[in-house]
């Protein structure tokens, strides 16, 4: 098995759910005993937060950079990156170590085309609302990405860094979820993007009418794909 590279603490919340996916996902497929041989780098996630805020991303390069070259001087086989935020800068940190980075937008893209769909609900912070980072991965396999108002961005990033990253999931908040999601579907879009990886700690499947893009799920699968034997994306 490949040992498995991951940047996390962005937040803790959902580096957890990528550490159990992997796990359990390894001994559904391998059996017994088996666990994923991993390495991680676990960030304090107010230091990448405050930079996000600031607009430094130059400084986060240099930090996530400085964490991808570290996982693979450690053993690892490959990096991710556990948040779709900072994506932002995953050419650069890809550019960093020679070992392959599996970006979690090209393995959504290629689950929502493997799915036939070509119009989708982006949901995630709003620099993965809002910059072209991400959408620029979908578009270039396709797939189109419509996202909230301005009101409704607001509401999901607040949700994202005020509760789930802080570990609170609220009914009222998945019910403004919901709400934000309905006319974007409405308007023909056809799937919803978790494009950040806490998302899945309040929304999943029975809560929409349309296929539900779980990006920490798709991720991490792509990584025990590449660590029992298949190709990095
Ligand atoms: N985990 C979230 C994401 O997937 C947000 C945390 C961050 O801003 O990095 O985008």
């Amino acid at each position: 098995m490949k040992n498995i590279g991951l940047i996390g603490g962005m937040s803790w919340e959902s580096t957890a759910l990528y550490y159990q996916i992997i796990n359990r996902e390894v001994v559904r497929r391998r059996g017994g005993l088996r666990s994923a041989p991993m390495r991680i780098a676990s960030l304090d996630f107010e230091e990448v937060a405050s930079r996000q805020r600031r607009g430094a991303w130059d400084e986060m390069t240099e930090i996530l950079s400085e964490a991808a070259r570290g996982l693979v001087a450690g053993g690892a086989d490959c990096v991710l990156i556990g948040t779709n935020t900072m994506h932002l800068i995953a050419p650069a940190v890809r550019a960093a170590v020679d070992a392959p980075l599996i970006h979690i937008a090209e393995v959504t893209a290629d689950a929502i085309a493997a799915a036939g769909l070509d119009r989708v609900v982006l949901l995630g912070t709003r620099f993965t609302m809002e910059e072209p980072f991400y959408r620029e991965v979908l578009a270039a396999r396709g797939i189109d990405c419509v996202v909230p108002d301005e009101v409704g961005r607001a509401e999901v990033h607040r949700v994202i860094f005020d509760e789930l990253c802080q570990g609170t999931v609220s009914e009222a908040s998945r019910r403004a979820l919901q709400a934000i999601i309905a006319p974007l579907l409405e308007q023909g879009a056809q799937g919803v993007i978790l494009g950040c990886t806490e998302l899945p700690l309040i929304l999943g499947q029975d809560d929409c009418p349309v296929p539900v893009f779980d990006t920490t799920r798709l991720h991490a699968l792509a990584a025990v794909d590449y660590a029992l034997g298949g190709t990095a994306h």
